[in-house]
């Protein structure tokens, strides 16, 4: 099968003919129909995730077509359409039997602990477990979306922030996962701060319902404190980086609610959270790892009943020949890629 491969961190990335992929006895191999470039592809790449073994074929938010079955596999079959979290839990170690499978502590990540989806051929290990089926008439392009940064940041903002009509949300940094953001909590019923050093990304989180914009160059807590008259309930660092989840924590009012959605590997530099702000206003500092499969059902209505888009949030196409510059370039460019022909 033909599949976007790198030899060496941060090296480059080619696309070559590899073996195709064999089911594990509890999993499937899914012929991906479309898989998304996220950033944390870029972190897998340059060297940031323990897990990658090299050579590597990135890619984890996917979405495709059963292609083949394992022997213990019971719900799916050949031809099905579907999505995956991209983290898939084992189904039964003590967070999953909580109906955490998010932090699944025996957990496999595809484009991380095995070849990924930037290829023709996917596995998927716990079929069982982790599949999702896609509501009818929904394009692999969107539903690749599902897998990673659209849920990510539904469960960031409803599941951790626990946003509630009416309060304000800041969104530190507007890439996929971070325009998602914007356009759940919007969805939520909540008034948004985009805040973004790209004026291209910025124009986008206007597009999925921000209500202000703040240059993230600028001195961002106190503009945020000015908009909403003393801070934020929620604040997301949406990007990951030391200066994005400072100014996130920095952003909230009294027992607001912080929440980390993107990476921060230590590679990135760690941030230096100030504890002494974190007591005296009570705030609270939570991480956001994801979306287990059974919680996708609630998503999943909200976009069938047409109150979330993740259509509008794809804003390339790419062909595979293509999705290596587009990886190596995470970041650089607005907006969302997505490989639809492999
Ligand atoms: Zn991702
Ligand atoms: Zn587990």
């Amino acid at each position: 099968m033909r599949a976007l491969v790198f030899e060496e961190f941060g090296g480059p990335l080619t696309v070559r003919s590899v073996p195709e992929p064999r089911p594990a006895p509890d999993g499937v191999v899914v012929q991906v129909g479309a898989s998304g470039i996220c950033r944390s592809d870029w972190h897998g790449w340059s060297g940031h995730d323990p897990d990658v073994v090299l050579p590597h074929v990135p890619g984890h938010e996917l979405a495709g077509t059963v292609a083949a079955v394992g022997e213990r596999v019971r719900s799916w079959s050949v031809g099905d359409r579907v999505t995956v979290p991209f983290v898939c839990a084992c189904g039964h170690c003590p967070p999953c039997r909580e109906g955490a499978g998010q932090v699944c502590l025996d957990q496999t990540q595809p484009g991380f602990t095995h070849w990924g989806s930037l290829a023709e051929l996917v596995a998927l290990d716990a079929a069982d477990v982790n599949l999702v089926a896609l509501p009818e008439g929904m394009p692999f392009a969107t539903a690749a979306g599902l897998g990673c940064r659209f849920a990510t940041a539904f469960r960031a903002v409803t599941g951790v922030g626990r946003v509630v009509p009416g309060e304000w949300v800041a969104v530190h940094g507007c890439g996929g996962v971070g325009l998602s953001a914007v356009q759940v909590a919007v969805a939520a019923g909540a008034r948004v701060v985009a805040v973004d050093v790209s004026p291209g990304a910025l124009e986008l989180a206007a597009a999925c319902g921000a209500e202000h914009l703040v240059d993230g160059a600028g001195d961002v807590p106190a503009a945020v404190a000015e908009l909403t008259g003393g801070g934020a309930h929620v604040s997301l660092d949406a990007l990951g980086a030391a200066v994005t989840c400072l100014n996130s924590i920095r952003s909230l009012r009294r027992r607001g609610r912080h929440v980390q959605v993107g990476l921060l590997p230590p590679a990135v530099g760690r941030p230096e959270v100030p504890m002494e702000l974190v007591i005296a206003g009570e705030l609270a500092v939570l991480g956001s790892h994801g979306m287990a499969a059974a919680d996708y059902p609630a998503m999943l209505s909200l976009i069938e009943a047409g109150r979330l888009h993740p259509e509008l949030l794809v804003t390339r196409r790419l062909g595979l020949d293509d999705a290596g510059a587009a990886l190596a370039a995470v970041g650089r460019e607005p907006g969302i890629a997505v490989v639809t022909s492999f």
